[in-house]
């Protein structure tokens, strides 16, 4: 039997897709938004393509504020793109 793959939805496309596929954006308890490239940080997890498209959908539908039940300062956003467009270096 094949093993259930776990499907989660992109807050930009709105798409079910494996959890593998998507980058995990977690809110810690401190209430730090980041990437999650590893699946692990502790906190509150919402998820999204790695596609710079599928971000700005969910800066322009708030998906990222209702998942998290919070404000994203413009930073954050900022961060975020960086990152993904810049794959995981960091400075
Ligand atoms: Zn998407």
């Amino acid at each position: 039997m094949p093993k259930k793959i776990p499907m989660r939805q992109c807050v930009g496309c709105r798409e079910m897709k494996p959890k593998k596929e998507l980058i995990r954006v977690v809110r810690s308890p401190e209430g730090a938004v980041s990437l999650d490239f590893r699946g692990k940080l502790p906190g509150r997890g919402a998820y999204v393509c790695p596609d710079p498209a599928c971000l700005a959908k969910a800066r322009k539908s708030r998906g990222l504020e209702r998942a998290f039940d919070a404000a994203l300062p413009a930073q954050v956003w900022d961060d975020l793109e960086a990152q993904m467009k810049g794959g995981d270096q960091n400075g």
